[in-house]
């Protein structure tokens, strides 16, 4: 069965363009205009990805991934028009999985789809996993300090809490921990979390660590776990 793809645009054009190039690579693709339908056919549909402009009439693309992400794990790909909507789009209050900066190439859009469909099918192969070796009460727990990410169950706690993590947000904090003490590059980041094989936008690696630092630092104006390494990356401490 082909993956399913919903497309969200509004622009004819540029819908068209979309559900040409992404047919060609044979995914059954869905294509809608306005935000509200988007809703509807996401609900109806239960699409793999969906591919989510912005701008739209009626409800924004904001508005619509706020909304999806509390119903659905669909991954969330969005079309940006402008540079000051990036932290919004990937923050925690929206929580898109990636986005793109329009104008893009088509060769760019269909690497980021096919980037997220395999992570997404790695997260399900993951998960079936766990219940396994749940079951087998194997848990494989790694902790620094107060804080502990139980590979098992995909779940981080500090001071005993849980902390709420984003999926991606949880992989890079895997990759640092596996990581630990080793200056990571930005591009090395986007290239072993993100699966991007060419050079990506290094500020989502950025702004990811931003959320992260918030949510597992005492400080995160002054980090101690997740360190910046001056013009080279970012170092995990511990
Ligand atoms: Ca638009």
């Amino acid at each position: 069965m082909p993956e399913k793809i919903l497309v969200v645009e509004d622009e004819p054009s540029l819908q068209e363009t979309l559900v040409y190039n992404l047919e060609k690579q044979g995914y059954d693709v869905q294509a809608v205009g306005d935000g509200r339908l988007a809703l509807e056919a996401a609900r109806a549909r239960t699409p793999d990805l969906i591919v989510l402009d912005i701008m739209l009439p009626g409800l924004d693309g904001f508005e619509v991934c706020k909304i999806l992400r509390k119903e659905m794990t669909v991954p969330i790909l969005m079309l940006t028009a402008r540079d000051d909507e990036i932290d919004r789009v990937v923050g925690l209050e929206v929580g898109a999985d990636d986005y793109l900066t329009k104008p893009f190439s088509m060769r760019e859009l269909l690497a980021r789809v096919k980037a997220q469909l395999r992570r997404a099918q790695i997260i399900r192969e993951e998960m079936g996993k766990i219940k396994t070796t749940e079951t087998e009460e194997l848990h494989k727990v790694l902790t620094f300090g107060t804080l502990s990410i139980d590979q098992t169950r995909r779940e981080v706690t500090q001071e005993g809490q849980v902390v709420p993590l984003k999926p991606q947000e949880y992989n890079l904090l895997v990759f640092f921990a596996e990581h630990k003490g080793q200056m990571l590059s930005r591009e090395f980041i986007l290239e072993r979390v993100w699966g991007w094989d060419y050079i990506g936008d290094s500020r989502t690696v950025d702004v990811h660590v931003r959320w992260l630092r918030q949510k597992i630092e005492k400080d995160a104006a002054s980090p101690e776990r997740i360190v910046t390494v001056r013009g080279g990356g970012y170092r995990f401490e511990g």
